[in-house]
């Protein structure tokens, strides 16, 4: 048996119990980086996903009620279980999703941070008592769990993307429905083994697989789910954010970004070379952080230029993930090919000028070359689109004002970056860039420990630190009168 077995589950999970699709029919699960099927999944649909919210609204009642202590501990004994299997984890990760084995298990253990932390935060759900206007009256806050969470996650962050929205759930007192992508869904059913194996009740988690219009419908309609998180494009996004608002659902949403990376010309051009790889290339273009846009000041664009293209020579490799000298897995599909070569081509076609790359890569799978574009200018496609592929496109600016107008200039306000020694310029410029991450000097800015959101067309709501939290509870008012007093 090998070291994923126990985990590559082809069954749907509800209510602890592993089930097949109604219809019986199944999804193919293909390894991008052979085109090869590695298994299959229930396609499951609108009567699965109610019985699933059924088994959560269940849950709820008794999951609800026990002590943030006891939620605690089991949530640190999921996180235990993470730990033991992290490199069964990373295989599967790595199988059904493509990215290098080591960033696999660094994003397993960096959802396993996530569940820690609010592991930790769950005992510091505090209330308040407010100051009461009425000699005889006492006025008490609390908060209290949702209820029953619907989440949407997609495939470009398998495993972390679901620990985020878990971690604030248990930890609140809320109970879930995890419907992951299809392209990759053995990491979120893993976590029905795992939750079965760190003894989290039946019902607190569910995971199912199949079609996704469906499924989402009946989350958006079904009155015992209560809040809708989601993690994928704008356009499905708002989807869900218009068909949940009929229901007057809570909605967190994690939505698509097109995000800035500016050098200014006092920078440290080799931090800022070292930034612009990892943001740019890291999981081959495929995050919603990615720098998008690279806009370079006109004094060391050339310098700037040259520097990103040795390193990129150097020190990126695409190859299959499982091989250890891999930098950069295989795009997650055809259409994502398709798009990369689509914005290369009109990028080219409107004057860029190619330094570095360009082509597809290998003979198997979907892979491509790290690429480098110079002379981009605001009439290019990836100017106003997210790209989620590994082009860098090199614009050039003169002003700090200039850069800043370019940088907002996108419907997008998730991640933006900038590299500068000024003090001064680094609070202006962060001030005035409307975004809901900055990165100041980095290029990789995600820890469990702070927010992660975005504003505009990038979403609502922040997942990760204390702010998490809020976006699963409800403030309860509980007036106490009559107090003879
Ligand atoms: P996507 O097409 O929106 O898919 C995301 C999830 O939504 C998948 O599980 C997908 O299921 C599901 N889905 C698709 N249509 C649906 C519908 N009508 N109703 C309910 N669910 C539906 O996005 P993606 O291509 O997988 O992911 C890439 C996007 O996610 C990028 O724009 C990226 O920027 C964004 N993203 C944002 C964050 C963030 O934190 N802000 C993080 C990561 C990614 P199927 O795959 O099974 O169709």
């Amino acid at each position: 048996m090998s070291l994923i077995t126990p985990f590559f589950k082809d069954a749907v999970f509800i209510n602890n119990e592993w089930l097949a699709a109604d219809s019986g029919e199944t999804i193919d699960v293909i390894n991008p980086a052979t085109g090869e099927k590695i298994g299959s999944v229930p396609n499951c649909g609108q009567a699965e996903t109610a019985r699933a919210i059924d088994a959560a609204a269940e849950a709820f009642k008794s999951w609800k009620a026990t002590t943030a202590d006891h939620r605690s501990n089991l949530m640190l004994a999921l996180c235990d279980q993470i730990a033991e299997n992290a490199d069964a984890l990373a295989e599967l990760l790595t199988l059904e999703m493509g990215k290098p084995l080591n960033e696999a298990k660094g994003e397993v253990l960096g959802g396993m941070k996530y569940l820690k932390f609010f592991a930790e935060e769950a005992r510091r759900i505090y209330g308040d008592l407010i100051p009461s206007p009425w000699g005889d009256r006492r006025l008490m806050v609390t908060k209290e769990p949702v209820g029953v969470v619907g989440a949407i996650t997609p495939w470009n962050f398998p495993s972390s993307m679901i620990a985020r929205k878990m971690g604030a759930a248990l930890a609140t007192g809320c109970t879930m429905v995890i419907k992951p992508s299809e392209l990759t869904p053995f990491s979120a059913l893993a976590y029905g083994v795992l939750a079965e194996k760190a003894g989290i009740p039946a019902g607190v988690i569910n995971v199912l697989t199949g079609d996704a219009p469906a499924i989402g419908s009946e989350m958006c309609d079904n009155p015992k789910l209560r809040k809708i998180t989601f993690t994928g494009s704008t356009r499905v996004g708002k989807l869900l954010a218009s068909n949940a608002a009929a229901n007057m659902k809570k909605i967190s949403m994690e939505l698509g970004g097109n995000a800035p990376f500016i050098v200014f010309e006092d920078a440290d051009i080799d931090k800022a070379v070292e930034g612009a790889i990892a943001s740019k290339f890291r999981n081959s273009g495929q995050t919603c952080v990615c720098a998008n846009r690279v806009y370079v000041q006109a004094g060391i664009y050339d310098a700037f230029a040259a520097k990103l293209k040795d390193a990129v020579e150097a020190q990126l490799k695409p190859g299959n993930g499982m091989d250890p000298d891999t930098t950069q897995g295989p795009l997650i599909d055809e259409r994502a090919i398709t798009k990369v070569s689509e914005h290369l081509e009109d990028a080219v076609s409107k004057g860029g000028k190619l330094i570095t790359g360009g082509s597809r890569a290998g003979n198997v799978g979907t892979f491509f070359e790290p690429t480098v574009v110079t002379n981009a200018n605001s009439s290019m496609r990836v100017a106003t689109e997210e790209t989620f592929g590994p082009l860098a496109l090199l614009f050039k600016f003169d002003s700090e004002a200039e850069a800043i107008e370019l940088a907002n200039a996108t419907e997008y306000g998730l991640a933006c970056y900038f590299y500068t020694k000024d003090l001064g310029r680094a609070f202006r410029v962060s001030e005035a860039l409307e975004y809901g991450l900055v990165g100041i000097n980095e290029g990789v800015i995600t820890t469990e420990v702070a927010p992660f959101g975005g504003v505009k067309d990038s979403g609502m709501g922040n997942e990760g630190s204390k702010y998490g939290l809020d976006d699963y509870l409800n403030v309860k008012y509980s007036c106490f009168g009559g107090l003879g007093m």
